[in-house]
């Protein structure tokens, strides 16, 4: 089964339970400061899980596409390191507003994985959490799943979209690649390989938690779903991990010409394929590579797509050139990035263009430093130097670190920083703008430090 028609076979399964299928919104949740990026399903009907927007239907199904690299859900740093992680990735989803609630949510996960896509039960194990004794007697009385393969969890069991907003106890499905892969069941101390795969999360939506950590009951107690498309079709594809699924082989492909070499699948390739997605969705919704919110964590991404290319030998712009492949492959259930496929291709360009500029110069200080090292720690004055003078975003430094197990030493990254404030203040009082001569690309202010790992979610 290909990717698209997954899509559609879990969209026509929930319109033959009476969802409405709902178009995917745009990466930038319309109406919510607390949101960098969509990230989930749920985000376009948060309104309405919270009681106070009403739709004509109660039931809802979605391929949602999501950015996870910034705020609560940030994995911009697994990406190249797990088979299961992107920064760009759908989410299918099945939405109850008030309508059913555990029993269903259960009753279809179960079907549409065992009967429609006919998965064997043997490799699907499913957590609950800790609390829930509703959701145990459910799976295990009425699907009858094997006490073996079932847990209880705490945090890993509590879903929600940000440090504010709808969350509550969820009911994770994995799914086992097999002895071959390292990793173990979850709640094992080998949970983080990539052995046990979650595949899908069903979220009892029953609370509303507000600034200041209370919990407040939701009006109606809803269901939310998510179940990763490229996760999901590389089970059925009968590949581990997501780079193999038929989207990203061709994605791969294309990256590996693009640069010229002569591999079709290495770390960086991966990088690069996953990260055309997330800019190019990013741009087709609106957000430009800039130095603030959103716009930074674009420029950041495509920074670090360019660094990789470069590692893998591409002597000039590249990345741009990947659109074209992306708008073969998900053009025809995205339109609108076939529609703005030469807008999307001109801003990365720009970007490649600028950041080719001080990228080689970068590089060769920081293998410098690199060889001159004696500690494991790069030293706070080069991260500041690259970040400063050669336009390198602070995790794109740490991403090469950590290429040659090392770290980079945050704490003077913020001194230096602080320190070229101090001086460009004391330069103020002199009509000198300080600021102005050093930078390369007009940086004015940094923010990208708390988004790169931090858990609020800062606009
Ligand atoms: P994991 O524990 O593997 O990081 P998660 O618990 O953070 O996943 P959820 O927030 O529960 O993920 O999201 C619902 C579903 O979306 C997951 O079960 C998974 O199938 C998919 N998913 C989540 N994050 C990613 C990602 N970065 N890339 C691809 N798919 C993802
Ligand atoms: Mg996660
Ligand atoms: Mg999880
Ligand atoms: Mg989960």
């Amino acid at each position: 089964m290909t990717s698209a028609e997954l899509r559609q076979a879990f969209l026509g399964y929930f319109q033959s339970q009476g969802h409405e299928i709902v178009e995917s919104s745009s990466l930038i949740p319309g109406n919510d400061p607390t949101l960098m990026f969509t990230n989930a399903g749920m985000v376009q009907f948060k309104d309405v899980f919270l009681g106070s927007e009403k739709r004509s239907y109660s039931r809802a199904t979605t391929s949602q596409r999501c950015v996870r690299a910034g705020g609560k859900h940030n994995d911009l740093d697994n990406v190249g390191y797990t088979a299961r992680h992107h920064t760009f990735f759908e989410m299918l989803g099945n939405f109850s507003f008030g309508d059913y609630f555990k029993r269903d949510a259960i009753r279809f996960a179960w079907y549409f994985l065992t009967e429609i896509l006919e998965l064997p039960k043997e490799k699907l194990w499913v957590t609950v959490h800790i609390s829930d004794d509703e959701a145990e007697k459910i799976w295990k009385d009425e699907m009858g799943i094997d006490p073996e393969r079932f847990s209880r969890l705490d945090e890993d069991n509590f879903w929600s979209m940000g440090d504010t907003g709808p969350c509550g106890p969820s009911s994770e499905i994995f799914y086992d690649h097999g002895a071959d892969v390292w990793g173990g069941p979850p709640g094992s101390p080998e949970e983080d390989g990539d052995r046990y795969i979650e595949i899908w999360n069903l979220v009892f939506m029953q609370f509303n938690r507000s600034a200041d950590g209370s919990m407040v009951p939701l009006p109606n107690p809803s269901i939310d779903t998510g179940m990763g498309l490229e996760r999901i079709a590389a089970v059925l594809q009968g590949v581990h991990s997501n780079y193999e699924i038929d989207l990203f082989q061709n994605l791969l492909k294309a990256a590996s010409a693009a640069v010229g070499c002569k591999e079709t699948d290495t770390q960086s390739l991966r990088v690069i394929a996953d990260h055309i997605r997330s800019c190019a969705f990013l741009i087709c919704d609106g957000v430009i590579p800039s130095n603030e919110g959103a716009g930074y964590v674009l420029r950041r991404i495509i920074r670090r797509a360019v660094r990789h290319g470069n590692k893998l030998g591409a002597t000039g712009p590249f990345f741009n050139s990947l659109v074209a492949a992306l708008v073969t492959e998900m053009g025809d259930a995205y339109p609108e990035l076939k529609a703005k496929q030469a807008q999307i291709e001109r801003v990365l360009l720009k970007e490649e263009e600028q950041f080719a500029k001080t990228l080689d110069h970068g590089l060769r200080l920081l293998e410098e430093v690199i060889e001159d090292l004696s500690g494991t720690e790069i030293p706070g004055e080069t991260v500041f130097k690259l970040y400063d003078t050669y336009g390198f975003p602070v995790d794109l430094t740490a991403d090469v670190a950590r290429e040659h197990k090392l770290t980079v030493d945050m704490d003077g990254f913020d001194q230096a920083m602080e320190d070229q404030r101090n001086r460009a203040r004391a330069a103020g009082k002199f009509n000198v703008d300080y600021n102005d001569s050093l930078r390369l690309d007009g940086q004015t202010e940094f923010v990208g430090y708390t988004q790169l790992n931090g858990s609020a979610n800062v606009v």
